[in-house]
């Protein structure tokens, strides 16, 4: 079966779409096949990061404009990506269940897909709630900013007490040391623990890296224009951390 990871934040510009477009490209390097959704139905950006230019998108599919095989196009690495335009709004009045209808619908659409990466909006939105119950993972990016980790405590607050999500992984972004990703990691689970009872997983911090900002200004990602940069290796040894998950 195909393996759905969410990519969210409590906070927006915190670094998912950077997150979900390496991790897809990292896996897709490493031999699995992979498909990458941008969800952020607000702010979509997965096409400009990594500079492509679809015909079609997401809300031509929820029109009944375009079937799912029409929107779909090829990223780095031979993997998928289905577009969406910003500030759609259609897409944020589905139901849940047309929500995971989608999910399921993309995920079945080609058999040699391993992982379907959805890279949603930030905050506590009906879809994005919609978008991470349906996943198997949820991947919370969380950075240096106060708002940042109580944000993210809302949404996983939310997550796990009213839609029964269980399995959440925290990424550390644009931190300056690896001290400062653990210390944003006990800040996070810390409360979850204590009043969720929730226990999370620290997946990865990723450095502060101007080589990063550069390869969103080539669009391209990271993990392919700058490989050995400090944020390409983190991402790369990010990705391999989830492909190794059960
Ligand atoms: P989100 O999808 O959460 O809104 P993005 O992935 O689009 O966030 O990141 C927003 C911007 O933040 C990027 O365009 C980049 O300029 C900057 N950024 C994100 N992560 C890093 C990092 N690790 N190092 C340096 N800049 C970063
Ligand atoms: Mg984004």
């Amino acid at each position: 079966p195909v393996k759905v990871i969410a990519v969210t934040s409590g906070k927006g510009g915190v670094g998912k779409t950077n997150v979900s477009v390496n991790l897809a490209t990292a896996l897709a390097s490493q031999g699995r096949g992979v498909m990458l959704l941008d969800a952020d139905l607000g702010l979509a950006n997965v096409d400009v990061v990594l500079g492509l230019s679809p015909r079609k998108n997401l809300s031509h599919v929820i029109d009944g404009e375009a079937s799912l095989e029409e929107v779909l196009v090829s990223g780095p690495e031979g993997m998928h990506v289905v577009p969406a335009s910003s500030g759609t709004q259609r897409m944020a009045e589905l139901s849940h269940a047309e929500h995971a209808g989608l999910i399921q619908s993309f995920s079945e659409l080609s058999h040699d897909i391993d992982y379907l990466i959805v890279d949603t909006a930030a905050g506590i939105s009906d879809s994005v709630m919609s978008f991470a119950r349906a996943a198997r993972e949820v991947l919370v990016v969380v950075c240096d900013e106060p708002s940042s980790i109580t944000d993210a405590y809302a949404l996983v607050k939310v997550l796990n007490r009213d839609h029964d999500v269980q399995r959440f992984h925290m990424v550390a972004n644009r931190v300056r040391s690896p001290r400062e990703g653990e210390e944003l990691f006990s800040k996070l689970s810390r409360v979850t623990t204590r009043f969720l009872d929730l226990t999370l997983d620290y997946l990865a911090a990723i450095p502060e890296d101007d080589a990063l900002r550069k390869a969103v200004q080539r669009q391209r990602p990271v993990v392919q224009a700058f490989p050995g940069s400090p944020s390409g290796r983190a991402l790369t040894d990010l990705a391999r951390r989830v492909d190794q998950w059960p």
